[in-house]
């Protein structure tokens, strides 16, 4: 008989926004988690730790050589019936990709086509799209973390558009003549095609006139030449400018909301929603794709990110409020539940004081949890099984499993990424 809890090995992806070294929590955590000839390279970017069965980058079984997608395709009673009918799983794939994410570089400026489009694209070019899943993800900041999501209130924009020339300089005058007409109508479509033409008119800019408009604007911020409606804004422009190479999408900090996020705050990112993380530590997690179009990128990406686009400005991002994980009737005091309105996924965070004992009901889906602070045990076939814990260590639960956490001589902090179907 397979186990239902046991150990995973993650694996990890370098992409130069990454924080540099053992500075990264990613680096930390993977020099825990039991990669084989993990060595931390201080001269290396450590972006993103990934724990799930996508072929990009795959977990592996502990112990073994076998992904864990084989592990599952041979034992799917680990992942259950119901998740897989669910959503239609094959080859011991899960319905969710979990990682850790630490960065001090803005990632480019993106989004996640739907799922019809994923498909539709995959079908005719899978470099376009990678797999045919649409991206859905949740993000639950472990630091302060900052981010561009969504878009601004077109009176915002339209603000910009009249008090930021060198950003209004970038579009025909009656692209802007008519963003301005609409931009605080009651007319919802109207504002909203509006804000598509200046995205389609932002995408095809000339790089090499974005790049002039953009260090003239620099160099005004920096000689303190601002209007008072550019105060609040100067700050991040300038920061965008230091961390994006070739400034491509320093002018988004115009058009996208910004967030400052304190650790525990959480929100989701719905399909066409365009957003870029720009510094922090964080956990995402993901119906399981990695789907992403960016707008930086050349042409004919740029019809591709601008047709996929929801175009739905709002005054700011709604925080997923967390609930107390139940088990029965009473709560289980260090357990915090995150559930966005994603049906791939939800996640816990699970605190075990030192010396205390964090319980879990079955949950009724396969789950993926990874060790954060702190060391203890998980233990469960009611007390028969255990596994010892530590920094880094990422297990896979089974459906259907009862678990106990303990801690001993430190508090002791995971995250348990799962699905659950009624
Ligand atoms: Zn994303």
């Amino acid at each position: 008989m397979t186990e239902q809890v046991f150990r995973l090995i993650p694996a990890t992806q370098n992409y130069p926004w990454g924080k540099k070294g053992s500075s990264s929590l990613v680096a930390q955590l993977a020099d825990g988690s039991g990669i084989p000839d993990f060595k931390v390279d201080e001269s290396n970017y450590y972006a993103e730790m990934w724990m799930g069965t996508h072929p990009n980058a795959p977990t592996r079984v502990h112990g073994t050589k076998q992904l864990l997608s084989e592990h599952l395709a041979a034992h799917p009673e680990l992942i259950g019936e119901s998740v897989i009918k669910r959503f239609g799983l094959e080859n011991g794939q899960i319905p969710f990709l979990f990682k850790v994410l630490s960065f001090d570089k803005a990632l480019p400026v993106q989004i996640h086509p739907d799922k019809h489009t994923a498909e539709h694209v995959h079908s005719e070019n899978s470099r376009a799209c990678v797999d045919s899943n649409h991206k859905k993800e949740m993000t639950l900041a472990l630091s302060n973390f900052s981010a561009l999501c969504g878009f601004l209130p077109t009176s915002r924009v339209s603000e910009f558009l009249a008090f930021v020339p060198e950003f209004a300089s970038l579009f025909p005058a009656d692209i802007i003549a008519h963003f301005t007409s609409v931009a605080c109508s009651p007319d919802e479509s109207g504002r909203k095609a509006a804000l598509k033409d200046l995205l389609s008119c932002y995408a095809q800019i000339d790089k090499a006139e974005a790049a002039a408009q953009l260090k003239r604007l620099v160099e005004r911020y920096q000689a303190d030449k601002e209007s008072d409606e550019e105060k609040d804004i100067k700050p991040l422009v300038l920061q965008l400018h230091d961390m994006y190479p070739d400034g491509s999408d320093v002018f988004c900090a115009f058009i996208l909301n910004h967030f400052n996020l304190k650790p525990g705050h959480a929100f989701s990112v719905t399909t066409g929603e365009p957003h870029a993380y720009i510094t922090g530590d964080i956990i995402e997690c993901m119906a399981t794709s990695d789907n992403t179009i960016t707008l930086a990128s050349s042409p004919p990406s740029h019809l591709d990110f601008l047709s996929n686009v929801a175009y739905n400005p709002t005054p700011g991002k709604t925080l997923i409020q967390p609930t107390m994980f139940t088990r029965g009737s009473t709560s289980t005091a260090g357990s915090l539940l995150y559930n966005p309105p994603i049906n791939e996924l939800a996640v816990m965070q699970v605190i075990v004081a030192k010396g205390g004992v964090e319980s879990h009901r079955e949950l009724r889906g396969p789950s993926i949890a990874v060790v954060v602070e702190g060391e203890g045990t998980v233990v469960w076939a009611e007390g028969a099984k255990r596994l010892g814990l530590g920094k880094g260590q990422v297990v896979f639960i089974a459906t259907g499993t009862e678990v106990k956490y303990s801690a001993f001589e430190t508090a002791f902090k995971l995250y348990r990424a799962f699905v659950e179907v009624a």
